[in-house]
């Protein structure tokens, strides 16, 4: 009996430890605890603050935002192909997934909102939605029936499906741009300090903050717009899911915040439906447009349906 009931406990560890999505457990939280160097007096610099904050901005709106969301997954916009490929790397520089997968989780996330199967849904629970729910294997999403049904457009690109078939690749490209922001701050280090050490000193506090501080304040932002803004805002369209605007997440997401928006009218490339609903990506978008760079961009749906009354 004894020997029945240890085999099945150690069944049971064993089914425990291949149910936790390691691949993404373990860099996920390598990540947050070389953020917390960023508490030692040696990696701190006031530049590297202001590099993790730009930074936040920049990689979070441009590749997040702007490329895998309203880019990839809902088709809001269309940038040249090698525009798409620098955003598409910003993002992977996030840490968040290649753009297949990011596709395919957001797309079964706007067709099952706040329903199974609902990747994350806050009705599972808050830090499910917010982050819990990339710790838990799910081999049904990644099936080749899954992307097909939902990131088939995206595998099409030779660059998106190679980093499918080298899994580690994104790894190795975080790792890449932790050291190029090293080796920045090594020479700029080296000449404003006129020694070594000053470089050294310098290329430490931007490697965590510049890399590892703004992962993890991008990681959180994003994270909230699946968790905050399905649980608290308020609701101007009652749409069959719990979606809210909420604007403390949409001025830290940079306009992804107005999500009960967004869900009323994913197509549109702006989320911004009053005039104080500010959406900075959207900005963004425009000065790519202005600049030639950004084409067929979608109107929200009130401009569309004007448009279309008036002509
Ligand atoms: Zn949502
Ligand atoms: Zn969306």
């Amino acid at each position: 009996m004894a020997t029945s009931a240890g085999s099945q406990q150690a069944t049971s560890h064993g089914s425990l430890i291949n149910l936790v999505h390691w691949e993404y457990l373990l860099p996920i939280g390598a990540v947050h605890l070389l953020a917390c160097l960023a508490f030692l007096p040696a990696c701190f610099s006031w530049s590297g603050v202001a590099l993790a904050l730009l930074g936040t901005t920049v990689f979070g709106t441009l590749g997040i935002n702007l490329c895998y969301h309203r880019l990839l997954a809902h088709r809001s916009l269309k940038v040249p192909r090698w525009l798409e490929h620098c955003l598409a790397t910003l993002a992977l520089c996030s840490l968040e997934d290649t753009p297949a997968r990011w596709v395919a989780n957001h797309r079964l996330h706007h067709r099952h909102s706040d329903e199974p199967p609902d990747p994350h849904s806050p009705r599972d629970g808050i830090i499910w939605s917010h982050m819990g729910w990339l710790f838990r294997r799910a081999p049904q999403r990644r099936s080749g029936s899954f992307f097909e049904l939902y990131a088939r457009d995206i595998l099409v690109d030779d660059y998106y499906r190679s980093l499918e078939r080298h899994p580690t690749a994104i790894l190795w490209i975080y790792l890449a741009h932790a050291i190029l922001f090293g080796l920045a701050g090594l020479l700029v280090g080296r000449w404003a300090g006129g020694n070594w050490q000053a470089g050294l000193q310098l290329a430490a506090s931007w490697v965590v903050w510049a890399a590892f501080v703004r992962t993890v304040l991008v990681w959180h932002i994003t994270w909230s717009v699946n968790s905050l803004t399905h649980l608290f805002g308020y609701r101007t369209y009652a749409t069959d899911e719990d979606s809210r605007n909420n604007w403390l997440v949409a001025l830290l997401a940079m306009g992804e915040g107005w999500h009960n928006n967004h869900h009323h009218d994913p197509a549109s490339a702006s989320v911004q439906h009053k005039w104080w609903e500010f959406d900075a990506t959207y900005y963004v978008i425009l000065v790519l447009e202005r600049l030639g760079l950004a084409t067929d961009v979608i109107q929200p749906r009130h401009v569309r349906k004007a448009a279309t009354t008036t002509s």
